[in-house]
């Protein structure tokens, strides 16, 4: 077994949090480590609605939580700034919902006091007439809206371009290293892609594996406790009207239709799940949930057909007696003392929108106990990086390697610099595959240049094709029924010919 050296803090999982925690560490001149059993943004970082937002429903509970992912909001426009992208929202109102709009108008009168933080103008109310005017696919049965402003993020780049700030500042970053053992002051971890077990030492373990954190815990003999609740997103290739829309679901929560990139997302449900994080498929009653909230307020939507469907799991700290949506978002950083003379922390809970803060925090109780001095500057420096690629071919130059999503043939070799090991982790960095076409006509081109430049065998080149198409359609199936069916039909064909797949017919 190879030994690395040794580190004053490994850190498990590269999700938002753990990047953000190495992030932290490095900036403050610890000799920091990085394990994800998967990629970067793998888990519910990757799966979220990409929201930068305070939550106003959380208000009249979390007033506290409203105020520091609104303060949060605003340091990561700042961080972060090319990332982040304004989301006007409108909150419908229709006859027989919860909440009327004098009670939402006083609500709001409260967000805005809260949302000045993060740069969000007051916000507005509007009649009938000017919804329609503003959105004329909006059903003609409603009675008037609430205008605000939300922020969204690029999760998988915002948490890419934490982890590469970390490396910027000496961390090392190893993904697809699963931890699979945690003793005292060392950890085992495996390399899937090499294949092989390796072991570091370590003054501070920190168990940022989000969901999957009570494993985590477990391996060294810990104990973490969470809630988990799955939420599932419908996903539209393209956007088909610039603000998002707020609107209430059958049993009064609130799901939304957000503009997201070059798609528009449909979310979010909100399901105890109590099987593996790995596990987490959306079921056939969440679409017809979203979908029937959805018809109601845009009718005209029945005629735009979804692309896939997808679902994340919160890691939500553990409440008795509640009902999911109402479980708090607040996050705790544990200090567990099961590890002898060394350290494990624990950090959990909490909202992606929160995860520097979490990281600050946890790297504060960290510096306590090394004794360490430096101040916290993540909120200072910036984390943007260039992209490059994701520009116009002149026509003697590349073509695009995926034309859903304009990324061209260097993006794909640039994902590789930025730690993508398989083409799955080209899809988070690119975009590739998660347009129209969701891989059917690009994944081939980018398994070739991803081939050649990883110095792939055919064989593998092949299994990797079949990994991503594999995930493509497991996107697909849930929304067979209410998706184009010429597409399925292409893509069903596609997919068994050229990966020679198992699908679930
Ligand atoms: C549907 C949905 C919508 C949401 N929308 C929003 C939103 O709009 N705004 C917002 O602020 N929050 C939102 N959230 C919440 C937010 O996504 C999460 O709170 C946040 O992303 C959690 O990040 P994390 O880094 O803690 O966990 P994760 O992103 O899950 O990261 C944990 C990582 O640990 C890795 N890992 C696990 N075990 C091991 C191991 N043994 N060895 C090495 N690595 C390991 C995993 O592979 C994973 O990458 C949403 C959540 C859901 C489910």
């Amino acid at each position: 077994m190879k030994v690395e050296e040794k580190y004053d803090v490994v850190v498990i999982g590269g999700g938002a949090t753990g990047a953000a925690v190495a992030r932290d560490c490095a900036m403050r001149g610890l000799k920091t480590l990085l394990l994800e059993k998967e990629d970067f943004a793998y888990g519910t970082t990757g799966r979220c609605s990409g929201l930068l937002h305070g939550g106003p429903r959380y208000l009249l509970t979390e007033p506290e939580i409203v105020e520091a992912s609104c303060k949060e909001s605003g340091v990561i426009q700042r961080i972060a700034s090319s990332l982040v992208f304004r989301v006007p929202f409108l909150l419908l109102v229709f006859k027989g919902d919860k909440y009327g709009i004098d009670l939402l108008d006083a609500y709001f009168r409260e967000y805005d006091r809260y949302s000045r933080a993060r740069g969000g103008r007051p916000h507005t109310v509007l009649g009938r007439r000017e919804v329609l005017e503003a959105n004329p696919l909006v059903s003609r049965e409603v009675e008037g809206a609430i205008g605000f402003d939300e922020f969204g993020v690029d999760v998988f780049r915002l948490t890419l371009l934490t982890a590469l700030s970390a490396e910027k500042h000496g961390a090392k970053l190893m993904t697809h290293c699963e931890v699979v053992d945690i003793g005292s002051s060392r950890v085992r971890f495996y390399d899937k892609v090499r294949g092989r077990l390796l072991e570091a030492r370590f003054e501070v373990a920190v168990n940022a594996a989000g969901p999957w954190a009570p494993q985590v815990a477990k391996l060294a003999g810990a104990r973490v406790e969470l809630r988990l609740t799955r939420g599932t997103h419908l996903i539209y290739p393209r956007q088909l009207f610039t603000t998002a829309i707020a609107m209430q679901a059958i049993d009064g929560r609130e799901v939304m239709l957000i503009p997201h990139q070059s798609s528009m997302l449909l979310g979010t449900t909100d399901e105890d799940h109590y099987a593996s994080p790995d596990e987490a498929y959306p079921t056939r009653d969440e679409v017809m949930y979203l979908l029937q909230a959805a018809y109601r307020a845009v009718p005209a939507l029945r005629e735009v057909k979804p692309v896939r469907a997808m679902a994340g799991v919160r890691p939500l700290l553990p409440e008795w007696g509640k009902r999911e949506e109402d479980v708090t978002r607040g996050f705790r950083v544990i200090d567990h003392e099961e590890l002898g003379e060394a350290s494990l922390i624990s950090v959990v809970g909490g909202k992606m929108v929160l995860h520097r803060l979490m990281a600050e925090e946890a790297t504060d109780l960290i510096c306590r106990k090394l004794g360490a001095r430096e101040k916290c500057r993540t909120h200072l420096e910036a984390i943007d990086g260039e992209l490059s690629w994701r520009a116009e071919p002149t026509p003697r130059s590349e073509s695009y390697c995926c034309e859903c999503e304009r990324v061209l043939a260097s993006g794909v070799k640039e994902a590789v610099r930025e730690h993508a090991r398989t083409l799955v982790d080209v899809r988070r960095r690119t975009r590739i595959g998660m347009g129209l076409c969701q891989g059917v006509s690009c994944s081939y081109k980018a398994a070739l240049t991803l081939a050649g430049e990883l110095k792939l065998s055919p064989r593998e080149a092949l299994r990797q094709l079949r990994e991503l198409l594999e995930e493509r359609w497991r996107g697909r199936w849930p929304i067979a029924e209410v998706s184009s069916h010429e597409l399925t039909e292409l893509a069903h064909g596609v997919y068994s010919c050229l990966a020679a797949l198992e699908v679930y017919a």
